[in-house]
């Protein structure tokens, strides 16, 4: 049957700009990292799809190597767009990523003008389209000069197919040095994508205050830890989690140690006194506002998801995004 959007879509979802650029994104964006490659059901990764832009989520995000097998979660998503939102593409912003191992020798893999070029256009026809909104280094790279990865970011733009830049995985320092070559070359990198939650705090340290200065914004990956701040695994390791998931190694039974479950525990309870689940709580408050020192907040948190009903419930975190000053020091205490 033919997919038709919510006409409602756009009633409760809230979009923030990313730094100082005139694009909007919406504050939950949903990954496909996991779960959308040619080992996972493909009707479940329509589904989940068609929920998420169902609530307004708008923004889509993959890597050239996204599957397993790398590449597929393109496919399987082109397939989707294909399919389902021909009419829709001027409502959607698509980003990739090139930068880590995806094809054999010295050019598949890393910064240099001939691997994220040749990446770009692999990620375009297997996506089945022109252009996309958001095109990243994925991470930087120690052999490449900056110049020569920010130029290829230039040229990507210029070239039309790439609406926007950004960087991934870079470092505060790292960052700096890449906007101002951005600079130097004329362009504006729109945003970074680093990992960032409750468990995982690097970017607060400076990464975010060379961000505001650079009037970029943050889009924040892995906000739920891979659902180690979800009730999930309160009570042990459920068999249908990513942790037992045999096509996916990157939760391991070994991150649950003791201080961690004790954290979990202790956010969870007051997630209840919220009347928030856990998840809902751990992008609530990724999502804060009041963050001092001038900071600009993060735009929009990066989930990832297995099934729709996990989007529906993380999109209703929106309901409840204020933190009183009482609650935020309590976080701060159960995280020390
Ligand atoms: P999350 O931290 O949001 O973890 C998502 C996983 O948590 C889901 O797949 C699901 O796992 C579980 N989950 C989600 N919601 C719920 C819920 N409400 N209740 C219970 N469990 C839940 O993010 P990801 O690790 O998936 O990463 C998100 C995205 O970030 C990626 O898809 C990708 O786009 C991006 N990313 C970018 C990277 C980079 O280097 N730039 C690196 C990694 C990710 P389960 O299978 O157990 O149900």
């Amino acid at each position: 049957m033919t997919y038709q959007p919510n006409p409602h879509r756009y009633d409760k979802m809230l979009y923030r700009p990313v730094g100082n650029s005139g694009l909007l994104l919406p504050a939950i964006s949903l990954g496909l990292w996991h779960n959308f490659g040619s080992v996972d059901d493909f009707e479940n990764a329509r589904q989940m799809i068609h929920t998420a832009f169902d609530l307004g989520i708008t923004h889509f995000d993959l890597a050239n190597n996204y599957g397993p097998v790398p590449g597929s979660a393109e496919i399987n998503f082109g397939r989707i767009l294909h399919e389902d939102f021909r009419k829709y593409r001027d409502e959607l912003i698509i980003s990739t990523k090139a930068g880590y191992v995806m094809w054999p020798g010295p050019y598949g893999n890393w910064g240099s003008r001939k691997s994220l070029l040749a990446s770009l256009d692999q990620s375009l026809q297997r996506l089945g389209l022109d252009y996309v909104d958001i095109f990243y280094s994925h991470r930087p790279d120690p052999n490449t000069p900056i110049e020569e990865t920010m130029g290829t970011l230039k040229t990507a733009l210029d070239s039309g197919k790439a609406l926007y830049v950004g960087l991934s995985n870079y470092s505060a320092e790292q960052t700096q040095a890449a906007a101002l070559a951005a600079k130097n070359l004329g362009f504006k990198l729109l945003i970074h994508q680093p990992r960032y939650s409750m468990l995982d705090r690097w970017i607060e340290e400076d990464l975010q205050e060379t961000l505001t200065t650079n009037g970029m914004g943050a889009i924040a990956f892995k906000p739920l830890a891979q659902g180690l701040l979800t009730n999930k695994y309160l009570h042990g390791v459920p068999e249908d989690s990513r942790m037992r998931d045999p096509h996916y190694a990157t939760l391991q039974e070994d991150s649950l140690t003791r201080p961690t479950l004790a954290k979990i525990e202790k956010l969870q309870k007051l997630a209840q006194k919220r009347g928030q689940s856990l998840a809902q709580l751990a992008l609530a408050w990724v999502l804060r506002t009041d963050l001092g020192r001038g900071v600009t907040p993060v735009t929009s948190a990066l989930i990832g998801a297995s099934r729709p009903q996990q989007i529906i419930e993380n999109v209703a975190a929106l309901e409840q995004l204020d933190f009183s000053t009482a609650e935020l020091e309590q976080i701060e205490q159960i995280l020390k």
